[in-house]
């Protein structure tokens, strides 16, 4: 029997009149058996998620032994939301026993998990449907990583004779029986662990735009839409910045070749994008299928003559890296250059001088240089490769807007090609890409 899984995003969970449209777009097809909801989202710009509140909530609690103060926002929200859904619903007794259990686990994945919770208690109860724990069915191995055997079971098993579920996205249960949460927009990846564990025949992820778009529609006023992209450009466009998904939602679909559908709970109606295992390339569909980035790069640049001749020269500069325990996001290279990318969230200062010290002790570089602000554009489409003259046309459309490319780096899978300028040069370069291939 075809079955839909749906997850609806922040925005479509931030007031009661969004809600009772979901509970419409529920109620009009009753494949939509299985919801997963993240915690309410901004109302208007400058509104604060309720996550970020629950960020608060901890550091305050970290500081002053209680959260109380930080939560009265919380609360507020909560007790609005309930008001607005005009349901009986005894939400102060469900917010006082929340706000203990912060009080008392002292966790901050306890405590930015109690958003989702909340939202997903309220969510059953306008739906007249079953409510889920995810701490009860979403499982994470002794190293952190999430348990697939042990919690597609447990799911199956707790819908099972279920008319209708909801699920609180954003978090599951550790080895030590504590809550633990995925990274943010983490609800995206819940959604899709539900989605595979009742195999559903489509996993429906409902947000605030229609669809994916060819670029961040907060650069390019009314980018176009993308009809359909595969798994790899999905996961390709989302890791470098596109975050309408989670970068890792595509991981458990994968095996059961789940397709995903974008819809926008604001527009229903409309088509949205089809995310599918595979897409294949027609010579007259487009080149490139969207342009996502991301600022605030370091670049630690490597000059040695011979590089390419000294066996182990890259093995050695990596191991530096590896025993500080930064991941290097990419590594652009020449015969007698390498360059090591890293987010500089990660690199503190000490951390980096550390590093330089390590690095010329152990390779003796020639020159060993840092350039810092820089961001990174990804092009992304299985086009690409099979047509000459993309990189042409990339890089000279980036140069006539007068900018300059501090580094390239092209994936080998020939589906993206990724070039680095200054965080300054962000927004006007990836305008400058769109233009060229999209307009
Ligand atoms: P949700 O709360 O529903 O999970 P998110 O905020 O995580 O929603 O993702 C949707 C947002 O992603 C959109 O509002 C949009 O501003 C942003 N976005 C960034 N890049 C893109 C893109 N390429 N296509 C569509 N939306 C994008
Ligand atoms: N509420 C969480 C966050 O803000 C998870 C999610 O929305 O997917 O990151
Ligand atoms: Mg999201």
């Amino acid at each position: 029997m075809s079955v839909k899984v749906c997850k609806f995003g922040g925005t479509s969970m931030a007031d009661g009149t969004v809600i009772n449209g979901v509970k419409k777009i529920l109620d009009g097809d009753d494949k939509r058996k299985y919801i997963v909801v993240s915690a309410p989202g901004k109302r208007y710009s400058g509104d604060t998620k309720v996550t970020d509140l629950l960020y608060a909530c901890h550091t305050q609690l970290l500081s002053c032994g209680t959260c109380k103060k930080s939560f009265a926002a919380v609360r507020a929200r909560f007790v609005s939301i309930v008001k607005e859904l005009n349901i009986s619903y005894d939400i102060d007794a469900l917010l006082d026993e929340t706000e203990a259990a912060i009080d008392r686990e002292k966790s901050e994945d306890f405590t930015a998990s109690r958003g989702e919770y909340l939202c997903a208690r309220i969510v059953a109860a306008v739906l007249d449907a079953k409510f889920i724990d995810a701490e009860d069915v979403i499982f994470f191995k002794e190293n952190g990583s999430f348990d697939g055997e042990k919690s597609y079971k447990a799911i199956s098993l707790a819908v099972s004779g279920a008319k209708r579920a909801v699920f609180p996205g954003f978090y599951g249960k550790g080895v030590d029986g504590k809550v633990k949460t995925f990274s943010r927009g983490g609800s995206d990846i819940s959604g899709s662990i539900v989605a595979r564990a009742i195999n559903a025949t489509v996993y429906e992820n409902w947000t605030d735009v229609s669809g994916f778009l060819a670029c961040d529609p907060r650069i390019v006023e009314s980018p176009a839409k993308i009809k359909s992209l595969s798994y790899k450009e999905l996961r390709e466009l989302s890791y470098m910045g596109a975050n309408v998904l989670h970068s890792d939602s595509i991981f458990p679909l994968r095996k059961a070749n789940i397709p995903i559908q974008i819809k926008n709970t604001f527009r229903p109606e409309d088509a949205g994008t089809a995310i599918l295992p595979s897409i294949r390339y027609t010579p007259n569909g487009n080149l490139v299928t969207g342009i996502a980035g991301k600022k605030n790069f370091t670049v630690i640049f490597i000059e040695k003559s011979h590089m390419n001749a000294e066996v182990g020269f890259i093995c050695k500069v990596l191991g530096v890296l590896a025993d500080e325990e930064i991941s290097v996001e990419h590594i652009p290279s020449g015969i007698d250059t390498m360059s090591l990318v890293v987010e500089s969230a990660n690199l503190p200062k000490e951390k980096l001088e550390l590093i330089l010290e390590k690095i010329k002790a152990t390779v003796a570089p020639d020159i060993i240089r840092v350039i810092d602000d820089i961001a990174l554009i990804a092009t992304v489409g299985h086009g690409m490769s099979s047509s000459v003259g993309t990189s042409a046309r990339l890089f000279n459309a980036i140069a006539n807007a007068n900018i300059n490319i501090k580094l390239i780096d092209q994936g080998s899978s020939e589906l993206n090609i990724i070039v680095g300028v200054n965080n300054e040069d962000y927004e006007k370069c990836i305008r400058a890409i769109y233009c060229e291939f999209f307009k």
